[in-house]
């Protein structure tokens, strides 16, 4: 996978090697799951996650 998940917010990052969220730069690219939030005022999975920023985000991060 090309992508990384930040081990903090579980943000998937594809480019930069910071979360844009929290800037934390321990990202692992060994995760799975994949959840895509569009509205974070009204998902369940944002609340599970603690983020309030739509985006892609794995479920399980290592
Ligand atoms: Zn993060």
């Amino acid at each position: 996978m090309t992508e990384k998940a930040c081990s903090e917010c579980h943000r998937l990052v594809e480019e930069e090697n910071e979360c844009p969220i929290d800037k934390n730069n321990d990202l692992r690219g060994n995760w799975s799951g994949l959840a895509v939030i569009y509205d974070p005022e009204n998902s369940e999975i944002a609340e599970q996650l603690e983020t309030s920023v739509a985006g892609r985000y794995a479920i399980n991060v290592r």
